[in-house]
């Protein structure tokens, strides 16, 4: 087993931390010290200081600094930078998985794969930074040329979720970066110690390349350090990422000064499975979808609709897979599920759990707390799945945790009804080896939500393309594709290179 002493000193990370920074500089800010505790044994890992509003402002000034300077470096060079960034990342590549594995509680392999996310998205950012095309258009007006250019924004407030401790910022902060914004990032407060150690991986290449202070800034903080930024006319756009509620917050607050928003909140997201389907590729699906990250992942599989004729052999094979299951330390590579991410998570857990029997849902695969050596935090639970309708109110919420409810359908547009039925709509797949069915499902008949799959399951996006849901997900995109237009500011240009002043539309005004 690693010991988690030296992976906090080769990150960097110590008893007591600053909790703001804004990349080469760094203070103890005057908010409430938090203290992050790991939910694999429930030990204190560290504390890091919170900031207050004297500490926030001190951060967006220096922001609004570094940004008149960052801005006028060309694009292609901002992408050398992240490049750097993504060779550092790969020598801290085991220590910062391994704290992320620690401090959220997803294995260790999650943890990796989750550093190894942020390292694809630097290479991407760098191609990018070549890419960050405007169109030629065609003007009505002779001698007149009209073009469109992508400027950059400013500064990007970056609120995230416990879940995707480091990932999430990655995807954010490298791709605006390379459009040319600073980035002030508010971790999530389950989570600070990993955001501070991204910090102090990267700072060496703001040092090597001379860099301003503001570029790269985290303020650490609960929800009201988010607010302050959904609220603030100077944070020209707010990425945020958590629950649908928080979202709503967030998103009315940066309406309401008409400022932009990209909102990545939750999903319910389910699995079709069809009479022709491959079970010997949908039962892996299914069970990683629902287990993986202890149920804790926004793409996670919450619900599976599966045909009448083949329901009792996918409950068998379910039952089957999950009594394999098993539950422990993250860190051991054996275990296929950690903990809950805290106490709070698994009061939750057993909530739904309530709701679910109430309603008249039958477990299948039973629901518990575990207890006895190796579960002295209390985070530990059974993952379990639950015979259900799609309307039990308890089913249309997004549970965080390895909770998977079975659905009966008969025909292919009612499992496409059940699916949509939800007021979430990021991740969605269907399990079919009948083209029919996999076109309708793809069709604007079909899927309503950000991701649709075919003979995959609901988690585990790669990071080429636009990530993202719609309805209660918030409507944002972004990693890969042209989500970095999210980014930038659109300038249409025109320019008269003639001796005459023609109107557009054929407007004539003479005098
Ligand atoms: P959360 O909403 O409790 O917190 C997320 C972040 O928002 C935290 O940093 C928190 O401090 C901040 N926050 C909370 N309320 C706020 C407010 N009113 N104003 C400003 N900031 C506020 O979410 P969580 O428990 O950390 O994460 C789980 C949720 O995140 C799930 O719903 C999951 O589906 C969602 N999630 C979505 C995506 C996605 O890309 N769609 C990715 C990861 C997680």
């Amino acid at each position: 087993m690693v010991e988690i002493k030296d992976i906090l000193d080769r990150l960097n990370i110590t008893e007591q931390n600053h909790g703001i920074t804004t990349g080469l500089q760094s203070w103890p800010g005057s908010g409430e010290t938090l203290v992050s505790h790991s939910p694999v044994n429930g030990g204190k890992i560290a504390e890091v200081s919170q900031a207050g509003r004297a500490d926030y402002d001190q951060v967006i000034e220096k922001s609004q600094e570094a940004f008149k300077a960052w801005r006028l470096l060309p694009a292609p060079k901002r992408g050398e930078i992240i490049r750097q960034m993504g060779e550092e990342l790969r020598k801290k590549k085991q220590e910062l998985g391994t704290l992320v594995s620690y401090e959220m509680g997803k294995s260790l392999q999650e943890g990796l794969g989750e550093v190894q996310e942020m390292i694809d998205i630097c290479d991407f950012a760098v191609g990018i930074s070549r890419q960050l095309y405007g169109l030629t258009m065609h003007s009505e007006r002779p001698q007149h040329r009209m073009y469109e250019q992508w400027h950059p924004i400013g500064i990007v407030g970056i609120i995230s979720a416990f879940n995707f401790p480091v990932a999430v910022w990655s995807w954010n902060a490298m791709i605006a970066w390379v459009c040319g914004d600073v980035c002030v990032w508010k971790p999530s407060e389950k989570t600070p110690l990993t955001a501070l150690a991204c910090q102090s991986i990267i700072k060496i290449v703001l040092e090597n390349n001379n860099l301003p202070e503001g570029i790269s800034s985290i303020v650490t903080g609960g929800r009201d350090v988010g607010k302050w930024l959904a609220e603030d006319p100077r944070v020209a756009l707010v990425s945020a990422t958590g629950s649908t509620p928080m979202g709503r917050s967030v998103g009315e607050a940066v309406a309401r000064r008409l400022g932009k928003s990209l909102l990545e909140l939750g999903g319910n997201n389910a699995i079709i499975v069809t009479p022709s389907a491959d079970l010997s590729i949908a039962v892996p699906g299914i069970v990683f979808g629902a287990v993986g990250t202890a149920g804790q992942r926004c793409t996670s599989t919450r619900r599976i609709i599966v045909h009448e004729s083949i329901y009792e052999d996918l409950e068998n094979r379910l039952v089957k897979a999950y009594s394999q299951l098993k539950i422990g330390n993250p860190l051991d590579a054996s275990n296929h599920v950690g903990p809950l991410i805290d106490q709070l998570a698994v009061e939750k857990y057993l909530d739904t759990v309530g709701k679910v029997k109430q309603a008249g849902g039958k477990f299948i695969v039973e629901p518990g707390v575990l207890s006895g050596e190796g579960f002295s935090s209390g985070c530990y639970v059974n993952p379990c799945i639950a015979e259900v309708q799609n309307d039990y109110e308890i089913v249309q919420h997004e549970t965080f945790a390895p909770i998977l409810y079975l659905i009966k359908y008969s025909e292919i547009e009612e499992a496409i009804a059940i699916q949509n039925d939800v007021p979430q709509g990021l991740s969605s797949a269907i399990f079919t080896l009948n083209l029919r069915e996999s076109e309708l499902f793809l069709s604007q008949q079909g899927s309503d939500c950000g991701i649709a799959n075919v003979n995959i399951g609901t988690s585990g996006a790669e990071i080429g393309g636009a990530f993202g849901g719609e309805k209660e997900t918030g409507g944002g995109r972004e990693s890969g594709s042209d989500a970095w237009k999210a980014y930038m500011r659109r300038q249409t240009n025109t320019i008269n290179y003639g001796t005459a002043l023609p109107l557009a539309q054929g407007i004539k005004f003479e005098f």
